[in-house]
């Protein structure tokens, strides 16, 4: 894509990377002339990306496509709606990666107490008070796993008060070298 030499007739330029296939506008309006890069707004990750002069003529291709070009010129109009929606996205499959995450654990819990005779008595959340069962010594890693604890679900076991790891042990048992 040839930037110099332009009428500036304030028109958008678009091109596609050859290498990595963004999509990139050259917005005269947003350029800061005598730079030494040339920055282009990039429509696949909605920022703007700078590119040595030499790279955009040899690396970023035209879009002629009229239907191409004005998609993404839409696209350019209404990134910042496009970008809280990508992250809300975003955000959404966090949340259900992580409520997948808590399910598979509180899962393994039941078994895990099941396995060595305990009672499920529930859990809570470990920064509320411990309001039941003794609190056994503080565990900095899990007797079963050996994993160091984090308490990365923020739940406790409601019969020991220990922290649940992910593999859904707590302190109800004795480590396995102890048995
Ligand atoms: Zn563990
Ligand atoms: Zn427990």
């Amino acid at each position: 894509m040839h930037l110099q030499n332009e009428s500036n007739d304030g028109q958008l330029r678009i091109g596609r990377h050859a290498v990595d296939g963004d999509t990139l506008v050259f917005d005269p309006s947003q350029s800061a002339p005598g730079s030494p890069n040339v920055a282009l707004f990039s429509l696949t990750q909605f920022r703007t990306r700078a590119f040595p002069q030499r790279v955009v003529e040899s690396q970023v291709v035209e879009i002629v496509d009229p239907e191409l070009r004005a998609q993404a010129e839409a696209r350019y109009r209404d990134w910042p709606t496009l970008k809280a929606e990508l992250e809300k996205e975003k955000e959404r499959a966090q949340e259900a990666s992580g409520a997948r995450r808590r399910e598979h654990t509180l899962e393994n819990h039941r078994r895990f107490l099941e396995g060595n005779g305990v009672e499920y008595k529930g859990v809570q959340d470990s920064a509320t008070k411990v309001t039941g069962g003794s609190r056994k010594r503080a565990r900095s890693a899990c007797s079963r796993c050996t994993t160091p604890l984090d308490d990365f679900l923020g739940l406790r076991c409601a019969a020991c008060g220990g922290v649940l790891c992910s593999c859904g042990a707590c302190a109800c048992a004795p480590p396995r070298s102890a048995e």
